[in-house]
């Protein structure tokens, strides 16, 4: 388990150097924006949705390196996805990281998404790594308003 999570750690300290998909979206037919003020993290998630598939998935804006990483990952993982697979990810995804679920029943769909998983043991850390998440879930909804996790 110590080999994992090293790996884990390495996939999360790339995505932070080296994010994915980390630019302004201008067809986007999804904007919505992300803020956990307790950390200072802050971005703007872009979707374009076409045909109820996330054809494109892309990010702005500053935090901290889980919620960057996190933000980058869910790019990667989303991009191509359908509305429905993507809902599905993110509820694992949040089981997963706030600890109401173990990971290990979900390796094969979390991917390397499951890098988050010791995020569970640090609550504080929670909001960060699922603050973009919120906020495409919400676009997917069909909100513009700013998501905030303090409210
Ligand atoms: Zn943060």
């Amino acid at each position: 388990m110590e080999g994992l999570r090293d790996l884990y750690q390495e996939v999360i300290l790339d995505h932070n150097k080296n994010p994915r998909n980390y630019h302004k979206l201008e067809r986007a037919s999804h904007i919505v924006e992300g803020r956990n003020p307790l950390c200072g993290d802050h971005y703007t998630i872009y979707l374009l949705v076409e045909q109820d598939k996330v054809k494109e998935i892309a990010f702005e804006g500053s935090g901290c390196a889980i919620s960057k990483a996190s933000a980058s990952m869910m790019s990667t993982e989303l991009k191509g996805k359908t509305v429905a697979e993507a809902r599905h990810i993110f509820k694992i995804f949040h089981k997963v990281v706030t600890g109401e679920a173990d990971v290990m029943p979900y390796l094969e769909e979390l991917g390397k998404l499951a890098a988050f998983a010791g995020v569970a043991e640090f609550p504080v850390r929670v909001k960060c790594a699922t603050l973009a998440w919120h906020a495409m879930n919400s676009a997917l909804e069909g909100n513009s308003q700013p998501v905030t996790t303090e409210s």
